[in-house]
């Protein structure tokens, strides 16, 4: 990103020979994307985060068919809040959107979706992966099944891309994703959009791709979320970490994680110490220099009661005890099991029982 940021001062859009050069490196990171998610070059576009893709996605998806006969919108109820906080803007456009349930590990309820599914419905919104509790969504089953009723299925795979960048086609028909999950920079989005499926921008000034999000293109950024795409393969895995950290957790008396590991993205654990509340954990284990987190950090910085958790059917008490641990491919063992003895520690002292 170096370059751009210090002396790379052409726009995109310009055709002076600084300008094609910033446009060859925009296209040389959609290049990248692209060719991870085995799609077409022209399916993927870049936005200025996830949540304006998602955003993109679902609104810019209901303002292109306001055809009256499709006037439902079914979300999953463990949705980050890019997809969940479109609903009043959906509603004023004149959807309807209901909620799809989910089980006890937030996984979306294919029985519900299958009764909340209808002709009526002209898109289905469920993350591929779950950012509190790590849940993977059964997105091929989603998929085939919003098929077989002619909706729209997008999916936040801002959480997955890891998953994603095999060179296999996503099966939705719009998939999100943002740079900074994957050791990209901050404020670098992208949006797949399936050749042929019709979304009307939300960003409207001067044309930039292809007249779906206008703006100068953030160049350095998205050479950053280029480059990070391309360093993936590379990546070790962060699982060794988070079940080494499990596995010294089982054994603390108390640990009650929230989802299996097989069913979980590799570098997430969620669970709580029934009795004790998070927000004295977060703040001793902040000290300890472990910086965890409970549901979601809400814009205030405050703690805000985890959607997700609440959906899963948790009570209001057992909501307030959420933690939520995430490893990254730098994670080392020793890190780990440092971390698990400093979550050991911290439970004990809060509840004021010596382990
Ligand atoms: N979707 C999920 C699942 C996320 O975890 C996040 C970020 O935390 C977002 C969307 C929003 O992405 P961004 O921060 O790029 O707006």
């Amino acid at each position: 990103m170096e370059p751009w940021l210090a002396d790379g001062f052409g726009n995109a859009s310009s055709l002076h020979r600084e300008g094609r050069r910033a446009k060859n490196a925009v296209d040389q990171a959609r290049e990248i994307l692209t060719g991870a998610l085995g799609v077409l070059f022209a399916e993927v576009l870049f936005t200025g985060s996830g949540t304006e893709a998602a955003n993109l996605a679902v609104i810019g998806a209901a303002l292109a068919n306001q055809d009256a006969r499709r006037s439902r919108v079914l979300v999953s109820a463990v949705e980050h809040h890019c997809v969940l906080n479109t609903r009043p803007m959906l509603e004023r456009l004149g959807y309807r959107v209901d909620l799809i349930p989910v089980d006890r590990e937030a996984r979306v309820r294919m029985d519900a979706l299958e009764d909340l599914l209808g002709d009526d419905v002209l898109l289905v919104s469920v993350m591929h992966a779950n950012n509190e509790f790590g849940t993977l969504q059964p997105v091929c089953e989603v998929a085939a099944l919003a098929r077989r009723f002619g909706a729209l299925f997008h999916s936040d795979a801002v959480q997955a891309l890891p998953m994603l960048a095999c060179g296999q086609r996503p099966l939705p028909d719009l998939v999100t994703f943002s740079a900074h999950k994957i050791g990209g920079p901050k404020g670098v989005g992208a949006i797949y959009i399936l050749a042929g499926v019709k979304l009307k921008p939300l960003v409207v000034g001067g044309g930039q791709e292809r007249e779906m999000r206008a703006g100068t293109e953030n160049v350095a950024g998205i050479v950053g979320f280029g480059a990070a795409v391309g360093a993936l393969s590379e990546r070790s895995s962060p699982a060794p970490a988070r079940d080494a950290f499990l596995d010294v957790l089982a054994d603390v008396p108390g640990w009650t994680p929230s989802v299996s590991r097989a069913e979980s993205l590799p570098g997430h654990a969620h669970g709580r110490f029934p009795g004790i509340h998070a927000e004295p954990m977060l703040i001793r284990l902040d000290r300890m220099g472990l910086a965890a987190g409970s549901g979601a950090a809400c814009s205030s910085g405050s703690l805000e009661p985890s959607h997700v958790m609440l959906a899963a059917g948790y009570s209001g008490e057992e909501v307030r005890e959420g933690l939520r641990f995430t490893f990254g491919p730098e994670t080392t063992i020793e890190d780990a099991h440092r971390a698990a003895s400093f979550v050991a520690e911290a439970a004990a002292a809060v509840s004021g029982i010596r382990s």
